[in-house]
């Protein structure tokens, strides 16, 4: 089977034609330099994603919500339980951008973390 992915390592762009064999990289093509090769087999065997979203926060807090990100990529096919699990969470103020609101999510090794802080209301 033949794939065309993009590689967004660089401004290039480069379009890969990708040949799959039972879901393993076996040729890669139209790339310019051979990180295009390392991405294809990446996107195509393990593709990944960084998730970053907001959790509302229930009580005390000067904003309504507070923003967060996986510390690393997660498995693609994870994102919806993650999501799910990011769901489940119930903050209270206050919270300090950094602050580990999720540790180790679904046993990934990858936090869900706080990327800003948000004050008590007073
Ligand atoms: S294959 Fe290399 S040159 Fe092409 S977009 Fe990817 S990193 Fe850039």
């Amino acid at each position: 089977m033949r794939r065309k992915i993009s590689c967004i390592l660089c401004p290039m762009g480069c379009e890969l034609e990708v040949e799959v064999q039972k879901g393993k990289v076996i040729l890669v093509e139209g790339n310019l330099c051979e990180r295009g090769i390392k991405y294809a087999k990446e996107e195509v065997e393990n593709p990944t994603r960084c998730i970053s979203t907001s959790i509302p926060i229930q009580e005390g807090g000067k904003c309504e919500t507070v923003s967060v990100k996986t510390s690393n990529p997660i498995p693609k096919d994870k994102i919806f339980d993650v999501m799910n699990e990011i769901k489940k969470v119930e903050l209270k103020a206050p919270i300090k951008s950094g602050d580990i609101i999720i540790k180790n999510v679904l046993n990934l090794n990858v936090d869900i973390v706080a990327t800003r802080s948000v004050e008590r209301e007073i």
